[in-house]
């Protein structure tokens, strides 16, 4: 079960190596032995096991679907029918939706049996987990020059990161909104794409932001996002912003040679770059060079402004998406009320925790008569001034962008008591700006850091519906970076 990967996973089940019940009660019993990672929110090993019988059955019988048989996990954000979906907050800790969403039915229609519901920052606000109702989740690595402090998965798709790296599962659903699928799959050593804004159907995910909010996969290697993503997406006439594209088979371009293609290195990504982050760059510039990409700098001068921009369309739209959890329709309702009033102000408060109410607060403030124009109005005109960057000043040189993940490896637990809110919104300083503009991203393990090997990262970024050429590059940089022999040298919990 070790590095079990999607492609291995459906080697071994027609060969016949092991059926999918057997893995699935493997993990089933590993997710229980690895209890204190806290990777995951719920565990659904009945209807785990259904599924890997149902799997099993359609295999004898000569079904191939694409995922059939593979066991893997679903950030509690995405709703499963009869499964319960909090989101991470105690405010939908006892939510169990009445059907499913597009993301997971696509992935039942390919055969993907479901492990459990895997721990997230509360409505995916956050970049370390612990902001989650149910306690805080751990990577399963240590720094080489701390080996007793835990450390953060990174957020908010962080116990979905987690039980992939702790092989808890063989692969995971993860969302993305300002970075989640990507900076927790460059602290964890993974391969996490943000697709195209409107390639997965958004449809029954909880709404954290809606323009910005993506479904993605967190797998071990980018064959595996591959298939992965080919099953996710779809248009679906369900969410009004499904773009009705046909995009190709992202597993036919792996290997396909990138000699000739541009890559850009804009060069506000690259400052205040620590050592670690330098070299990183600087290797993966050598493996494309080495591969005939011709690489290009250029520079988009609006990066500075993505953040405070994100900071205030993302909350803006939260604190309107977040008003339907009123105490009356959904799940947690404040005991003490003696009135209309007091039932909401009550469930509100109790029911979500401090990131969330700060976020409502912001939004509501940004969005409120006196400072619409002021703020939300004015991040909206940045939002369009960006695109236009890319457009004019990326896309029409390039093929595809290089820059690092995040600014740092996994932090430590401990560490986050000395970081303001703003410290944390900073770790997503590299990933908003793709959010901003609706393109697709993925964050690829290069290497390890030099002094506490650490995994680190690096992002492609292409134009709209460009997936395959970032699949394309992906794989030639994996083959160069051989992370899975890297990985002998993390120093595991
Ligand atoms: N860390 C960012 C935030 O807190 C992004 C979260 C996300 O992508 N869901 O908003």
């Amino acid at each position: 079960m070790e590095d079990l990967t999607i492609a291995s996973t459906l080697k071994g089940l027609k060969n016949g190596d092991f059926t999918s019940k057997e893995i699935t009660e493997d993990y089933l019993k590993k997710i229980e032995d690895n209890k204190d990672l806290n990777a995951y929110i719920t565990v659904c090993s009945d209807i785990a096991i259904k599924m890997a019988e149902v799997a099993d059955k359609k295999r004898a019988n000569g079904e191939t679907d694409s995922m059939l048989g593979v066991p893997i996990a679903v950030k509690d954000l995405f709703c499963t029918k009869g499964i319960k979906t909090t989101a991470a907050s105690k405010i939908l800790s006892e939510f169990v939706p009445e059907y499913e969403s597009t993301v997971t039915q696509n992935l039942i229609n390919h055969g993907a049996v479901f492990l459990g519901k895997t721990n997230m920052d509360e409505f995916a606000m956050g970049s370390s987990n612990v902001t989650s109702y149910f306690g805080p989740c751990f990577l399963p690595y240590r720094k080489q020059s701390a080996p007793d402090m835990p450390l953060v998965p990174g957020g908010s798709s962080g116990g979905s990161a987690t039980a992939v790296a702790s092989d808890l599962c063989v692969a995971a659903t993860a969302s993305d909104t300002g970075g989640s699928i990507r900076q927790p799959a460059s602290f964890s050593g993974l391969v996490g794409i943000k697709p195209t804004y409107g390639l997965c159907s958004r449809y029954g995910m909880v709404a954290f932001a809606s323009s910005l909010d993506q479904a993605g996969p967190l797998t071990k290697t980018v064959e595996d996002a591959a298939i992965m993503l080919n099953a996710m997406s779809s248009y679906d006439p369900k969410d009004s912003t499904s773009e009705n594209v046909n995009i190709p088979d992202l597993r036919s371009v792996l290997g396909k040679s990138i000699k000739g293609m541009k890559i850009g290195l804009p060069k506000e990504y690259l400052e205040n770059l620590n050592e670690d982050g330098i070299n990183s760059i600087n290797e993966a510039k050598r493996w494309l060079e080495d591969a005939g990409c011709e690489i290009v700098n250029i520079s988009l001068k609006t990066t500075p402004y993505a953040l405070p921009a994100y900071y205030i369309i993302a909350p803006a739209e939260a604190s309107s998406n977040l008003a339907r959890y009123d105490g009356v329709k959904y799940t947690y309702r404040s005991p003490s009320y003696s009135n209309l009033e007091e039932l909401y102000v009550n469930s509100r408060s109790e029911g979500f925790g401090e990131e969330v109410q700060r976020r409502i607060l912001t939004g509501t403030y940004v969005l409120s008569a006196g400072y619409y124009d002021a703020y939300y109005n004015k991040a909206l005109k940045i939002q369009k001034m960006i695109k236009e960057d890319f457009n004019n000043n990326a896309f029409s040189k390039v093929d595809v962008l290089l820059t690092p993940t995040t600014p740092s490896t996994a932090f430590g637990m401990s560490e986050i008591n000395n970081m303001s809110p703003i410290d944390m919104y900073l770790n997503d300083i590299f990933t908003v700006t793709v959010n901003i503009a609706g393109l697709p991203a993925m964050s690829v393990p290069c290497g390890l850091s030099s002094k506490d090997k650490l995994p680190m990262g690096v992002q492609l970024i292409a134009n709209r519906f460009n997936e395959t050429d970032i699949f394309k590059v992906a794989y030639v940089m994996e083959q160069a970076a051989n992370f899975n022999d890297l990985k002998k040298e993390i120093l595991r919990r």
